[in-house]
Parts: structure tokens; C-alpha cells; sequence
């Protein structure tokens, strides 16, 4: 499909070398700092769709470049979702997606109940604001019905930067990082620090983002990158 753009878009692309793994301007590509790293978990991200738009650059995409068992997809309705509904009848997953509630568990909670007979855990992840992530959840039937997995505590964003969410919104990459850490002292990862990897990249990230918009609305990207995220 052949998209028009707009003169002063295509005046600002031109100025703009990006970086074509990860989409960031040339001189703050992110890439050096990632270092890729197995989970034994699968992750599947869901990207909203208007965030997939909106937000090239957002931490979804680069979670999914240090995870080398991890992929993302783009969407806002995925019950008919080919590659997801193929994970989901695959038997030897156990599929969770990672949202608070009432009823969800985690890592802690569940011990050794977690796997049963060796399977892998399949974590579906949504990446979006909290309207996003609700409706992409709502209108989602097959991931809306997975058990919920969550964290066994609260965490606030490490990387606040003015106009902060509420403290228990993180972004997509650090709920990756706190559920590597939980999955870890569960003795259900052994990653070795590795998932630090996560962190670097997104401290990277936040620091240009400052740099960039010194003067200007800090917190913009936090604002459309919040996502999930909450003690059950
Ligand atoms: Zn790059």
C-alpha cells in the first residue's frame, strides 16, 4: 500500500536518518546498548494499534529486540488472530496474559503450579495506555479469557520523568524486566542479570528523550507509554 505524506513530514524524514532496526534517529540509535538475551517463558507483545502508529519508537519494539523468545504484534482485535490462535491451541504452552485483576496470579503464589508436565509459559503482553490496553483486552475474546498473571508487588516506574502516570503504571519494557526478576526468584528464569539489558536500553532511551525535549512537554512519551501493571 502506497501511503501519502505530507510535504513537511517528507522535509522532516529527509533530515532524519533513522536507524532501520530500531527506528530511532541515526545518532541515538539505541542498538550498541542492546544486548539480546532467552527467556525461558515466551513473551508475545500485543501492540496496540494506534500506539504501532503513533509511537515507532516506543519500548514494546525495543523489549522485543533484547528477547530473543519474544514477538510482537500489532492489532486492537486478535480474536481471530491467526499466529495467536496457533500459540493458543499449541499444547505445549501455558498461556497467561500479563494484566492485574482480581483473580490473577503470580509467580509467587503459584510456586511449582506454574507448569504443569514441562510446558512453557506463554505471556501475552499488551502494550498501550490503560484505555488501550482495556479495550485491546475487551475486544480480544480469546486473550480476554487466559488466566491473568501479575506481579507479586508494586512498582513505580524507575524512569520518572515529570507528568508521571499513576505509580503503578509502568512501561511495557520494565514489566518485562519486574516479571524476568519475579520469574527469577521463583527459580522458574535463571537469566544471570542479563534482563538488565532491558533497563540499559530504556535509561538510553528516557535519557535522549530529555535531552530532546528539554524546554518542551517532558513526560510526552511516558504519557502514550504507559501500559498494565499492578499488584492483584
Ligand atoms: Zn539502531
Amino acid at each position: 500500500m502506497v501511503k501519502k505524506i505530507g510535504f513537511s513530514r517528507k522535509i522532516r524524514s529527509e533530515n532524519r536518518e533513522e536507524c532501520y532496526v530500531c527506528y530511532r534517529a541515526k545518532k541515538n540509535c539505541l542498538c550498541d546498548s542492546i544486548k539480546p538475551f532467552s527467556t525461558r517463558m515466551r513473551f508475545v507483545i500485543l501492540m496496540h494499534a494506534k500506539e504501532d502508529r503513533k509511537q515507532k519508537t516506543g519500548t514494546a519494539r525495543l523489549a522485543k529486540m533484547c528477547l530473543t523468545n519474544a514477538e510482537l504484534l500489532a492489532g486492537t482485535d486478535f480474536t481471530h488472530n491467526e499466529r495467536v490462535n496457533s500459540l493458543l491451541r499449541d499444547p505445549s504452552y501455558n498461556p497467561f496474559v500479563l494484566y492485574p485483576g482480581p483473580e490473577a496470579v503470580n509467580f509467587k503464589t503459584l510456586g511449582s503450579n506454574l507448569l504443569p508436565e514441562g510446558k512453557t509459559l506463554l505471556i501475552f503482553v499488551i502494550d498501550g495506555t490503560w484505555v488501550c490496553a482495556k479495550r485491546l483486552l475487551n475486544k480480544s475474546r480469546n486473550i480476554r479469557a487466559l488466566p491473568r498473571l501479575s506481579f507479586s508487588r508494586s512498582y513505580i516506574s524507575r524512569f520518572a520523568i515529570k507528568k508521571q502516570p499513576r505509580e503503578h503504571c509502568v512501561s511495557t519494557i520494565e514489566a518485562i524486566r519486574y516479571l524476568c526478576e519475579e520469574a527469577e526468584e521463583a527459580g522458574y528464569e535463571n537469566l544471570n542479570a542479563q534482563s538488565e539489558t532491558l533497563m540499559i536500553v530504556l535509561k538510553k532511551l528516557v535519557d535522549t528523550q530529555i535531552r530532546h525535549q528539554r524546554g518542551r512537554r517532558a513526560g510526552a512519551v511516558w504519557g502514550r507509554d504507559r501500559a498494565l501493571v499492578v499488584r492483584s
